[in-house]
């Protein structure tokens, strides 16, 4: 492809189009992949206990059933299907049964638009872009899916470290060195906080799955960027929690957790680009 066609279709207009359709699929990861995960985990048990295996109804999946209302099961038609526009068109309720649906579907479709098109206003119009959409579409599902859930699956996690050690294997992002300890000093710092906290305090701050994705944040950014999307979630996560307790939305015993600050910083860190995060901390040259 030549450089013309390229700065075409890598251009943050049609990136930023394209992000509203992978947003469109992220919601049905985030709806679906915590549901399909408890399904497979009954499995597992009653097959390690051996016991009969439970009752599961129609099979679930990224594809299958199709979008249907979750009050009145009416299936949803493709134009109600676009992003953001099938919303809107449809004011924000079920075509059937007049229910509301989320504000979060859009939101988080135009989100991803927004973050597709940000990566291709700092990467320029050069395919490793595509890989940089890769990983804050990955860190979107992980956001939303632990704040829902407080899992962080290792369907995710996982590939998304190997994903980071490989492109950059190939050259498309920080050199190898740098992915490799990104992502051995990623897991270590949060499992040293972590057992810090559990002797001192008894009690646990964070899980295996917070470990897992600093890990893979530190394979794609490299491990000098660590420090600012920790020092970044640690007063994000600090504020949003504080606001939430003062407002009495964080019920006595739960807590907010860790992931989607991790990860909201993670990809403000790479928006801002690591020579501007480092002037900040005051190591510019
Ligand atoms: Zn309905």
């Amino acid at each position: 492809m030549d450089q013309e066609s390229l700065r075409w279709w890598l251009s943050p207009a049609t990136l930023g189009l394209l992000g509203l359709v992978i947003g469109s699929f992220l919601n049905v990861v985030i709806h679906r992949l915590p549901l399909m995960l408890e399904r497979q985990w009954r499995r597992d048990s009653a097959e390690m206990l051996g016991q009969p295996l439970p009752e599961e109804g129609p099979p679930l999946n990224l594809v299958r059933p199709r979008s249907r209302c979750p009050h009145c099961e009416r299936p949803v038609r493709w134009h109600e299907n676009i992003p953001v526009l099938g919303w809107l068109l449809l004011r924000g309720r079920c075509a059937g049964c007049r229910q509301p649906i989320s504000l979060r579907y859009p939101v988080i479709e135009l989100l991803t638009g927004a973050l597709f098109a940000l990566a291709a206003w700092r990467v320029g119009p050069q395919l490793p872009v595509l890989l940089w959409c890769a990983f804050l579409a990955v860190l979107v599902a992980l956001a939303f899916i632990d704040w829902d859930t407080t899992l962080l699956p290792d369907d995710l996690t996982q590939p998304l470290l190997w994903g980071g050690l490989i492109v950059s294997a190939l050259g498309w992002t920080v050199p190898l060195p740098s992915a490799l300890w990104g992502a051995v000093a990623g897991y270590l710092a949060l499992w040293g906080v972590y057992w810090l906290f559990k002797l001192t305090t008894g009690k646990e701050g964070m899980g295996y799955g917070d470990f897992k994705l600093l890990a893979a944040i530190g394979a794609w950014l490299g491990p000098s960027m660590l420090l600012p999307v920790l020092i970044g979630a640690s007063v994000l996560g600090t504020a949003v929690g504080l606001v939430m307790k003062a407002s009495g939305a964080l019920r006595e015993g739960r807590y907010v957790p860790f992931g989607p600050f991790l990860a909201g910083a993670g990809g403000a860190v790479f928006l801002l680009g690591t020579q501007t995060v480092l002037e900040w901390l005051g190591f510019g040259f």
